[in-house]
């Protein structure tokens, strides 16, 4: 079994607390061990990085764009160790992890560096000063740059850890900042085996750390350090809260990608195909482990029960079972404490009075790993904790509406706002309904993305935006300069 370290400064360091096991969701076996970094160490990543800002964020960009394109140039070249790692340490289906763990990932690379090479900088207009006590009056140019803000934590959720990190990572180097990545303790590996393709391919020691563990006390110390100026996160909304919070003490800049509970409002005019087919991303993508699914679906009671039968019709052509079985649709989710919130989750829906249409609990076909089939909860309400809260797992729930401001008004009710769906053939009925749904992204008649779209969220969804220009802007602080024309 690979000895793998933390990587800070260029060097391969032992975590200070010794190593834990990384555990395969599918069969409950060791991946690996990887290292347990302390305070201290979040800490030394932290100056490491700080140390290698000066020299990094005078590089030329067309520097830092070959480096990034060497980068996914390599990934690319390692796929076939990277995506059974990958696979191994997240349960990812061997359809989801070949089409995106790795594709993905070298995709941002790509387009990160050619952001690298983008003049992101803002021309202002000549202004027409007046004389007065400060300065001589005339013409005065400006203009607005994008300077590096300088180092970054990068911290990410289980679920796609080399994409994930990729949508950071890309983009602040691209900019100019160095980076301390944080990779969730399920699913920290691969970010490993990145580092050092970071450093094979000669970025400069101390740009790209890595630091991993077991608890949430080395990103905290991340999030406590003056060496870090900023924090691009992607996780819980409870953890963002409290970054948001911790933060503060020393002014971090902050990127929080958070939870969502995404609402599908299904018109009575819908493709009721296209319904059925969106939502059954949320049972078939990744085992629902997707903030951006529409877990919500908020349904014309004219269309209600065909769409209730029609779900409930294709979920058992679901294959459950191994992730590396060619045929198999909903692999496992993460671990066994996930499994068990997502069965507590669909018990107090079923309590609360939802009808328990499809049970994923206890699937048939697989003996040992960490496994809930799609789940469909229907003649569900808004007060009910199954609609309200996110479940991060392959269940959706249904509840019914009578018309177009009930629909809103339920949509709206909820403390995410981070990625809404409209089901209709009327598509400026559905375009009007978008615009006053509250949320970052609204998919109509899609669960497709466009990578090139600001992504992020409204209320607890998260702060700021990244994703194609907007990914650049976000790793840079805005600085004026004017001189008199
Ligand atoms: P999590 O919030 O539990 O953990 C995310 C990361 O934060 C991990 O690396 C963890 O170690 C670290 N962490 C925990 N406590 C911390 C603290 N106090 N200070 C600093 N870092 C800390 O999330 P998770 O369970 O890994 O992932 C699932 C969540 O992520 C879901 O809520 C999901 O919606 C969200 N998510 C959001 C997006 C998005 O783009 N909006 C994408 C994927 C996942």
């Amino acid at each position: 079994m690979k000895e793998y370290k933390l990587i800070i400064g260029g060097e391969r360091v032992a975590g200070s607390g010794g190593t834990y096991e990384v555990i395969n969701p599918a069969t409950e076996e060791v991946v690996g061990e990887a290292p347990e970094a302390s305070s201290a160490d979040a800490h030394a990543a932290a100056q490491a990085a700080r140390d290698a800002a000066p020299a990094w964020r005078r590089t030329s960009p067309e520097n830092r764009a070959n480096l990034l394109m060497a980068l996914a140039v390599e990934i690319k070249k390692r796929s076939d160790d990277l995506l059974p790692l990958i696979m191994a340490e997240t349960g990812a289906t061997l359809k989801v992890g070949t089409a995106l763990q790795i594709p993905q990932a070298v995709s941002r690379f790509e387009r990160y560096a050619r952001g690298a090479l983008l003049d992101i900088s803002i021309s202002l207009p000549p202004s027409i000063m007046p004389t007065t006590p400060l300065a001589a009056g005339g013409v005065i140019g400006g203009v607005g740059l994008r300077q590096p803000v300088g180092v970054v934590a990068c911290i990410s959720p289980y679920n796609f850890p080399l994409v994930n990190m990729a949508g950071k990572v890309g983009p602040a180097l691209a900019t100019g900042n160095t980076v301390v990545m944080k990779p969730a303790p399920q699913d920290p590996l691969a970010i490993i085996e990145f580092a050092e393709i970071c450093e094979a391919v000669g970025f400069p020691a101390g740009v790209v750390n890595v630091i991993t563990s077991s608890t949430p006390d080395s990103g905290a110390a991340l999030v406590d350090s003056k060496n870090i100026d900023m924090i691009s996160f992607t996780g819980s909304t409870e953890v963002g809260v409290k970054i948001f919070a911790a933060g503060g003490k020393t002014m971090k800049r902050l990127l929080l990608e958070l939870g969502g509970k995404g609402a599908a409002i299904v018109r009575q005019d819908a493709d009721l195909a296209k319904a059925i087919a969106g939502l059954m991303s949320v049972w078939g993508f990744h085992s629902g482990q997707i903030c951006t699914a529409p877990t919500r679906a908020i349904v014309h009671r004219s269309v209600y029960e065909a769409l209730v039968a029609g779900l409930a019709s294709a979920a058992p052509q679901l294959k459950v079972g191994p992730p590396d079985m060619a045929d198999t649709v909903v692999g496992p989710v993460i671990s066994g404490a996930q499994r068990d919130r997502i069965e507590q989750r669909i018990a107090s829906g079923i309590e609360a009075g939802a009808d328990l249409v499809v049970d994923g609990r206890s699937p048939e076909g697989v003996d040992k790993g960490f496994y809930v089939g799609p789940t469909l909860l229907a003649n569900c309400n808004n007060q009910m904790e199954v609609v309200r809260e996110e479940i991060f797992g392959p269940v959706i729930v249904v509840v019914p509406y009578d018309d177009d401001d009930e629909a809103i008004a339920i949509a709206n009710d909820s403390d995410y706002g981070l990625y809404d769906y409209v089901f209709s053939e009327d598509t400026a009925a559905a375009y009007a309904m978008a615009q006053q749904l509250e949320a970052g992204h609204v998919g109509i008649n899609t669960a497709q993305r466009n990578h090139e779209a600001p992504f992020g969220g409204f209320k607890m969804s998260g702060v700021g935006r990244d994703g194609g220009d907007f990914g650049l802007y976000a790793y840079t602080e805005m600085q004026s300069i004017v001189w008199p024309g």
